[in-house]
């Protein structure tokens, strides 16, 4: 059924701020003049321009609080996810100072010289500048039998990127960095697998341990491609920690992959010597 213009003003009669009961001009001190209507309320209108603006303003006050609300609860996230810099605590700390060098092996004394050198680069030029910045972005490498002091001289360059560089550098493996993608495909997942991809390839320094032979899913190592991935387009330095060979390696993480870590001054160092622990 149609409602005529006569049963309308009918209804709005019952609603007396609907009800217009003058119209006079008013003058707005930055707008000018404009037509006021009062109503049968009391309410007046008051200068459209400034309301307009002031509606304006308020949606970007909204928005922009919208948005530093949502970047503290991602950051607040990606501290929860990745905590602090992950490096075992046995490893906490290993220093250059105190890796024990056998006597008589030239082998070790050059690894240990070119880890020496990698953590250099990280060293800011002044003191505005930051670590992320100076380094070349080339990887590391470090293959060899357990014991023979490789998470030690990576945790070393770890805590003086921290400590010392002001910089950011994260302690992480194959198998967590699966888990953290697992968990993201979670019902009521507290962060997405693209926050996890980003939070790792964002750090100064990230280390990689136990690169072996994957038994994890496609989507696995979908994501580990992804995280080097990451991080080879934001030029960070990645240290890879594994007990295979060059050729296991290689084979585990990809050609591709394999070949972007020794791009651009990237090394491969085989820690070939006895046992530290012993
Ligand atoms: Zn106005």
């Amino acid at each position: 059924m149609a409602v005529g213009l006569t049963q309308v003003s009918k209804m709005m009669a019952n609603f007396p701020q609907f009800v217009e009961t003058g119209k006079n001009t008013a003058l707005c001190s930055i707008h000018g003049e404009y037509i006021q209507t009062t109503y049968k309320n009391g309410r007046i209108t008051k200068c459209p321009d400034c309301e307009r603006e002031n509606e304006e303003q308020r949606i970007a006050d909204e928005n922009t609080k919208l948005k530093e609300e949502a970047e503290k609860r991602k950051s607040r996230r990606i501290d929860e996810l990745l905590g602090k810099s992950g490096i075992p605590k046995r490893f906490q700390d290993k220093t250059f100072d105190n890796y024990q060098l056998s006597e008589d092996n030239d082998n070790q004394e050059e690894v240990f010289n070119r880890v020496v050198a990698f953590s250099e680069e990280f060293k800011p030029s002044s003191e505005e500048s930051k670590p992320s910045q100076e380094h070349s972005g080339r990887c590391i490498v470090m293959i060899g039998d357990t014991g023979t002091g490789k998470s030690h001289l990576a945790c070393a360059v770890a805590s003086l990127v921290i400590k010392e560089y002001g910089g950011t550098a994260r302690f992480t493996s194959v198998s967590e960095i699966n888990r953290l993608v697992r968990e993201s495909k979670g019902y009521n997942a507290k962060y997405s697998e693209t926050e996890v991809i980003e939070a790792f390839g964002n750090y100064d320094l990230l280390i990689v341990d136990e690169v072996g032979i994957q038994s994890g899913s496609d989507a696995e190592s979908r994501a580990l491609f992804d995280v080097f991935n990451a991080r080879y387009q934001n030029k960070k330095s990645t240290i890879v920690i594994s007990n295979l060979n060059q050729a296991q390696v290689r084979e585990a993480l990809g050609q591709r992959i394999f070949d972007r870590l020794k791009e651009g001054g990237g090394e491969v160092l085989v820690f070939h010597w006895g046992s530290h622990r012993g």
